[in-house]
């Protein structure tokens, strides 16, 4: 069936948890709002600080997706706006395409706008790049396996073989199935682990630093149980490493678009 929609859903992500985080574009369409949906505590402040007096505010976390998807489209039938706001960026295990088939269906028009991951987030806390050059060039994003099941291929254990730098969301609880993942793929006890509990949070970001033989117990011993990313990166520390490979982008003897070489 087909709605009388005349307005447009905005999945707007609203970054890691730092109101300061939603972007620019987010917060105008916050602003402009005639009804925001959002996801939980995580994304209360931002919807409750720029919406506009009168503006419909429900939080979607006692909802099904039948529910939620029931709601967006009753709003976009009797406003222009209607933000549903997500954690960190939308396009990372939040549902986004199980919320847009409906919309599609009802003939209600969507967008999307990009937020700040907390795998992103959690680097910045941690002043840590994910790449650097020689070391790793590539970053993986994934989880292991709670109630959602993990494809046949994407155990932590075959994606760790790359070495390269895992952002693993959603696993605080299950941080011995992320150390066995690991240590199949024959990464050392002491290689390190970054625990970034409540990125950008204003007051309440933990960062925990330990190797694969330390991480549990500290997270443990920190009550951390929660909102937490799990980085294992052969890049992690290396702010402290005397021996740094120049990225070639920098290096003089290296010409590129911008610039010529001086030697
Ligand atoms: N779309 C979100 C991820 C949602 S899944 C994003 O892009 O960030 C929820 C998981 O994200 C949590 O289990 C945790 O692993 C991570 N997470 C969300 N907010 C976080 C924060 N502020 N700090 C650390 N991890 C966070």
């Amino acid at each position: 069936m087909r709605s009388m929609a005349n307005g447009t859903v905005w999945f707007v992500g609203a970054g890691p948890g730092d109101p300061d985080l939603v972007t620019v574009k987010g917060r105008d369409l916050i602003a402009r709002a005639g009804a925001i949906l959002f996801a939980g505590s995580l994304v209360n402040e931002a919807a409750t600080r720029w919406a506009p007096p009168g503006c419909l505010i429900a939080d979607s976390k006692d909802m099904t997706l039948e529910q939620m998807s029931a709601w967006l489209i009753a709003n976009a039938a009797r406003c222009d706006t209607v933000v549903r706001l997500q954690t960190g960026d939308p396009a990372l295990y939040g549902a986004l395409i199980e919320l847009v088939q409906p919309l599609d269906a009802a003939g209600v028009p969507v967008a999307v706008v990009p937020g700040v991951s907390s795998a992103m987030a959690s680097a910045a806390a941690a002043v840590e790049s994910f790449t650097l050059p020689e070391v790793t060039q590539t970053t993986i994003f994934t989880r292991v396996e709670g109630r959602t099941p993990m494809p046949d291929g994407e155990d932590l254990a075959a994606l760790a073989a790359h070495r390269t730098t895992l952002c693993i969301f959603l696993s605080i609880t299950l941080l011995h199935k992320v150390e066995s993942g690991l240590r199949a793929a024959g990464w050392a006890e002491d290689a390190p682990m970054l625990v970034v509990h409540k990125a950008s949070w204003p007051g309440e970001e933990r960062i925990v630093r330990g190797t694969l033989a330390t991480i549990k117990q500290q997270c443990r011993d920190a009550g951390i149980v929660s909102q937490a990313m799990v980085i294992a990166s052969p890049t992690l520390g290396a702010r402290q490493w005397p021996e740094l490979a120049r990225s070639k982008l920098y290096d003089p003897n290296f010409t590129h678009r911008f610039r010529k070489a001086t030697t």
